[in-house]
């Protein structure tokens, strides 16, 4: 076994690695960007060396650096987690030239699955079933929309190159073939640097079911059965479970060993994943199952199956690439109970999950036990950047049967805190609870087609959430009048007493908040035994106390609530049961200043680079008609005219870097 390895990842998968090679007793040694020097992997890492600035092109996926640094510790192998260089055929020839192992399968074994179109056809040749389509090297407009016309839509286009749901189009009609083309080709060309794509069938209803496959030098490979990842937003997963709802055990075995018959087919070794697209409409059935493709590397999502076969899949990996024998046969692996995965991401479920930037002013995640486990690479304090992907955690709930793992899912979400910037988790909790995902009806279009249960409109903050940030604010003031007269050491001085009857005299206040534009008071009357709060429902007793752990504990006429309150500048958030709402101190100044720069102006919404403008000042432009598009945290934002009007500026420029809330173009209404 190794003595020592190098990470070349960050968050929670750089984490994850090291806990396991630590229990190994294998020393880890980390590699972090300049973004990244107090992180949290850095931090549980032995050893840690900086390899450069912030953006992972200058960092994480400099083949160079990570391999020098390799060498300067010593590290006798390189685990590459997920994303970054863990597909990268290049990256693992490197490793080999160091004479470093590389934890992964070999070189041409990445390469054989690298491209989806040739994937495709090894995988025909195999004899494993693959979606009908066109994945042949000419990539002529026509060519393409002729293979899509026989192929009969809707057809979905997929950059031979994609990842991470990039570069992929579904197109309904023939009348919007070209323009989705265009926007594949557009995406993929950026992501990947390669433009080329296949045509796909349209799978209907479609169910994602993917097989945990792993493979020795020995000759030996197995399968670690399924995990169901249809729950997608954008082509991408959030939520996964294994094994798959209504799984017939025959299919499972059909779709294992074709899995295991794609690993042996290209010399796999390591851990792989098999990825297949069924046919939802038909259920599950031996013959209904696609392959899609194949990812080379250890997945995101790999802890729901660690948790039904108590297996621990880095382990696996670290055994493989130092040449042992896989540790278990297949007769040997049992499923045992049901788990789920959430991925906690900030994203904005109510702004079509864009995502999210800012500082966790709040992390309180659930203690690992043997039902709940979180695997997570920031904590409290941590920076959600532009530069890398925006998951915060991933929390998994296992139990003995699906109802009772999603149970345990909801209540550790709703157990969670975070705060500071939009997050999924109140979504992620609702899709727990959600009567047709708790029925197993899932397949991809499960969460647009729940979209208004999941994500239900903002509104405004209830009562009950004014008087928890009034509260909070209250109990602030009192914990500064107790420091001041413990100053004064007066005990007789009124400021000592901390139940009222202060503010200069004042028995009485007004708090004044900004409730997402709209301005909510509070009256607050001081009373010997705490506070009347005057809400729009009316007055009411209310008490408050601060727990040992920071959370806020209130008596609201008689209900007794915990709640945790988080404030920023003059940004306040109150989470209670999972959900977070964010209010502000009513300040005069800033409500005018949002007021101009919002008409008409098409604000970018997070940092990010212009790739394409469609209009010019002077254009007389319809409500929804695309202005620009913007490249940001890896995804592409297209900004519309948000009413019929006249383009009055557009100072965008093609290829240039814009910041967050800049004014990119301004539409005067008609
Ligand atoms: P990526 O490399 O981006 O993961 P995949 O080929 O794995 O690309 O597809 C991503 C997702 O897109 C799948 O999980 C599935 O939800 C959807 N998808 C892919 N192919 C099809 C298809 N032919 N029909 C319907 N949905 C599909
Ligand atoms: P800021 O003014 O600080 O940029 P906004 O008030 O524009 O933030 O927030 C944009 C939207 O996101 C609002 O609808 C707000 O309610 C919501 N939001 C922001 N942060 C959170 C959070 N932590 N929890 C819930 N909602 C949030
Ligand atoms: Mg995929």
């Amino acid at each position: 076994m190794f003595e020592s390895i190098l990470i070349a990842n960050r968050g929670e998968i750089a984490c994850r690695v090291i806990k396991t090679a630590r229990a190994m007793g294998i020393r880890t040694v980390a590699v972090y960007s300049e973004a990244d020097a107090t992180a949290r992997h850095v931090r549980l890492a032995d050893e840690a060396h900086l390899i450069g600035p912030a953006a992972a092109r200058d960092s994480y996926l400099v083949v160079e650096k990570i391999i020098a640094a390799a060498k300067a510790s010593g590290a006798q192998a390189i685990h590459p987690g997920y994303g970054f260089l863990s597909e990268n055929a290049a990256f693992a020839d490197a490793c080999s030239r160091a004479c470093i192992v590389f934890i992964g399968p070999p070189a041409d074994a990445i390469r054989a699955m690298g491209l989806k179109d040739a994937a495709k056809a090894l995988m025909e040749k195999a004899g494993v079933p693959v979606v009908p389509g066109y994945h042949g090297p000419d990539q002529s407009d026509k060519t393409l929309s002729d293979a899509a016309k026989k192929i009969g839509f809707p057809v979905l286009i997929k950059a031979v190159a994609g990842g991470g749901g990039k570069g992929m189009r579904r197109v309904d009609k023939a009348q919007d073939f070209a323009a989705a083309l265009e926007g594949a080709r557009r995406e993929a060309a950026s992501a990947f640097g390669n433009d080329a794509v296949l045509i796909e069938k349209y799978v209907t209803k479609p169910r994602h079911v993917e097989i945990q496959v792993f493979a020795d030098g020995h000759g030996n490979a197995v399968y670690l059965f399924e995990r169901d990842c249809s729950l997608q937003r954008r082509h991408q997963k959030v939520i996964e479970e294994a094994p798959a709802p209504d799984m017939p055990e025959e299919v499972r075995r059909a779709m294992g060993e074709a899995a295991v018959k794609a690993a042996l087919a290209i010399g796999y070794q390591g851990a792989g994943t098999v990825e297949f697209i069924v046919d939802g409409s038909r259920g599950l059935r031996p013959d209904g199952f696609y392959f899609m493709e194949m990812n080379t590397r250890l997945q995101v999502e790999h802890p729901v199956t660690e948790k039904i076969t108590g297996q621990d899949l880095v382990e696996w990996q670290l055994r493989v690439a130092a040449g042992e024998p896989l540790p278990l046969t297949q007769n040997q692996l049992r499923i045992h109970g049901h788990a789920v995965e959430a991925r906690l991401y900030a994203e904005d479920p109510a702004r079509g999950f864009l995502p999210a930037t800012g500082r966790l002013l709040r992390l309180k995640l659930p203690a690992d036990d043997g039902h709940v486990r979180v695997d997570a690479g920031v904590e409290e304090g941590d920076q959600v950047s532009v530069h890398y992907d925006p998951m915060i955690a991933k929390v998994i709930a296992w139990d003995t049967t699906r109802e009772a793992a999603l149970r345990r899912l909801k209540g550790a979400l709703q157990g969670s805190v975070v705060a500071g910037l939009a997050t999924n988790l109140p979504f992620l909790a609702r899709v727990m609870g959600h009567a047709a995902f708790r029925a197993g009806d899932v397949d991809t279009g499960f969460i647009d087609r729940h979209l208004s249960d999941l994500v239900p409109p903002d509104g405004k903050a209830d009562d009950r959430t004014l008087a928890l940030a009034a509260l909070d604010h209250l109990l602030a003031l009192d914990e500064s009048y107790r420091v001041a007269a413990a100053a004064t050491s007066d005990r007789w001085s009124p400021w000592a007493s901390a139940n009222g009857w202060r503010m200069n005299g004042e028995t009485s206040l007004v708090l004044r908040f900004d409730d997402n534009g709209e301005i909510r008071d509070v009256g607050v009357a001081f009373t010997p035994s705490g506070y009347v709060l005057g809400l729009a429902t009316g007055e009411i007793a209310a008490r408050a106390a601060r727990r040992a752990d920071g959370a806020l504990v209130a008596d609201l006429a008689g209900d007794k609530i915990s709640a945790e309150v988080a404030c920023s500048g003059n940004d306040i958030y109150v989470t209670v049961g999972g959900v977070t709402r964010k209010l502000k101190f009513y300040d005069p100044g800033m409500a005018a200043d949002l007021s101009s720069a919002v008409g008409g102006g098409i604000v970018s919404p997070m940092p990010g680079k212009v790739m394409r403008v469609m209009a010019k000042a002077g254009d007389k432009v319809k409500r929804g008609a695309p202005l620009l598009i913007l490249e940001a945290m890896k995804m592409e934002h297209t900004l519309i005219a948000p009413a019929d009007g006249v383009v009055k500026k557009l100072s965008a420029v093609e290829g240039e870097q814009v910041s967050e809330g800049a004014v990119l173009a301004v539409v005067e209404a008609e």
